[in-house]
């Protein structure tokens, strides 16, 4: 027997044979308890008491091209605390490392961030007892290679998208099918009050009216309001799975609060109108001073579309105001009225952190809220970079990857009113002649994945729409 010790560097090469893996750079990493796989399109099946997962792997860091399809046994489902400190629930499966003749079995956690450098991260549970960690060294074990890779692969679809939305005629939904469409990629309109999720410590899964969430790659959430705590659930779990969701549960979760989301940006600095909130009415007189007296705004903190925006030009008037909405429990802010800004606002669309559009917004005669939906017109505007720069940051402290900006122009600079997690396309599309659905659909498709055919089929055909759809 040879008694030479088994030294593991920093980084090795291994194999998960189980998996079909050959050939993996894994980083070593002692800090870690349990080891850690990337992978993308995590989808549990299988009966109960012989739970499986299906999920995909890049095993060849920047290939995105090269994807191999693995299964496994669940042996866990537990909360992982993630790099950002966030809590991340995660499969827990279990399959055998290879190091040259070495081999013994290891537990491993399926995480889908694909952004990481290492593939794998190996715990120090997967360490067998009598291995030797040289911290300083790398590739102590026999060099494998990537080429094993380099094969046909398996045969593709195109992307699967679900659109969530309960409005599928208007013009944002027929726009963006219609871009999806003229890139040879599946949607469907899913009506957001027809999905159901079971909640399931082992197996949680959706159904999008009738289909398997499970089929879709990818969601466009458009959740309006009166379904928005519903719609975030369907988001959070279709995310759970693997999936891409063009905006994630959380961001959307704090976009449509407005009080919580005025909290995210001035975290992050965001210039905004003075803002203030108390609970009691008998509290209104210091809440209109804090946000430096009359006139005021004042904001049910669930409200879209202008609608529960109101403008209180004396105390006496926010007084009553604010006490009517308390009366029948209403969550409100009050906010400084900038009187500048004259009715009108600008609107930038942010996608990935980039400002893709703007327009001005100019309220209707007699009116100080330029909604669209109040009859407010779109106007062409010219952006200075402050205001993109603000847009930008905007969308990234609330955790947007669509996101459109709301700002007036003050005489202090710009100022952020409100960041909305769908916007809508049709004044903005017609006034800067740009297809924002395209890039939209383009944006969606650099970043989800189409699995190989999967046991449940969807009809490829696209554009779907289900018949069931009410409003
Ligand atoms: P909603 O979510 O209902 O669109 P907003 O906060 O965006 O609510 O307000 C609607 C519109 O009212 C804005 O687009 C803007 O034109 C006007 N408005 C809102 N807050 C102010 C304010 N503090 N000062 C001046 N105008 C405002
Ligand atoms: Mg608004």
């Amino acid at each position: 027997m040879s008694q030479a010790p088994f030294v593991l560097g920093w980084e090795e090469w291994l194999a998960l044979p189980g998996l079909g893996l050959p050939a993996l750079k894994a980083k070593v990493d002692t800090g870690a308890r349990t080891s850690a796989l990337h992978a993308f399109a995590i989808e549990p099946f299988g009966v109960a008491g012989q739970r499986e997962v299906r999920f995909g792997v890049h095993p060849v860091p920047g290939r995105n091209d090269i994807e191999v399809f693995c299964r496994g046994l669940i042996v866990d489902r537990r909360e992982f605390t993630s790099s950002n400190g966030e809590a991340e629930l995660r499969y827990v499966i279990e399959t055998n490392v290879k190091f040259g003749d070495h081999a013994w079995p290891i537990e491993i956690s399926l995480t889908n961030r694909q952004t990481m450098s290492y593939r794998m991260l190996l715990g120090r549970q997967s360490i067998a007892e009598d291995a030797l960690v040289a911290p300083h060294r790398s590739f102590q074990q026999p060099e494998l290679s990537y080429a094993v890779y380099e094969r046909p692969s398996a045969r593709r679809r195109p992307l699967r998208i679900a659109m969530l939305t309960r409005e599928p005629d208007n013009y944002s939904s027929r726009r963006l099918v219609e871009a999806a469409v003229q890139r040879g990629v599946v949607i469907a309109t899913v009506d957001t009050a027809r999905c159901s999720l079971r909640i399931s410590p082992d197996a949680p899964a959706l159904d999008f009216a009738g289909r398997p969430g499970a089929d879709f790659d990818a969601v466009i959430p458009r959740i309006g309001r009166s379904i928005a705590s519903h719609g975030v659930s369907v988001v959070r779990q279709f995310e759970a799975l693997g999936r891409y969701a063009l905006n994630g549960a959380e961001a959307i979760a704090i976009a449509r609060d407005k009080l919580r989301a005025h909290h995210v940006l001035a975290r992050h600095g965001i210039a905004m109108p003075r803002t203030a909130i108390a609970y009691s009415a008998r509290d209104a007189r210091q809440l209109i001073d804090m946000v430096g007296g009359t006139p005021v705004v004042i904001k049910l903190i669930e409200g879209t579309q202008g609608r529960g925006v109101v403008l209180a030009e004396t105390r006496k008037a926010a007084e009553s105001v604010f006490g009517a909405f308390r009366d029948i429990d209403a969550a409100v802010l009050v906010q400084e009225f900038v009187t500048e800004a004259e009715g009108a606002d600008v609107r930038c669309v942010v996608l990935g952190g980039r400002v893709i559009a703007a327009m001005q917004r100019q309220a209707a005669p007699g009116e100080f809220r330029s909604n669209l939906h109040l009859g407010g017109s779109a106007l062409k505007v010219k952006l200075t970079p402050e205001e993109r720069k603000l847009a930008q940051r905007a969308a990234l402290a609330i955790g947007l990857e669509l996101a459109g900006v709301d700002m007036l122009r003050t005489r202090n600079g710009p100022v952020v009113l409100e960041v909305n997690a769908s916007p809508g396309l049709e004044g903005i599309e017609g006034i800067t002649g740009k297809d924002l659905a395209g890039l939209i659909i383009d944006h969606i498709c650099a970043r989800a994945t189409p699995g190989v055919e999967t046991p449940v089929q969807v009809a490829d055909h696209a554009p779907e729409r289900s018949g069931a759809n009410g409003k």
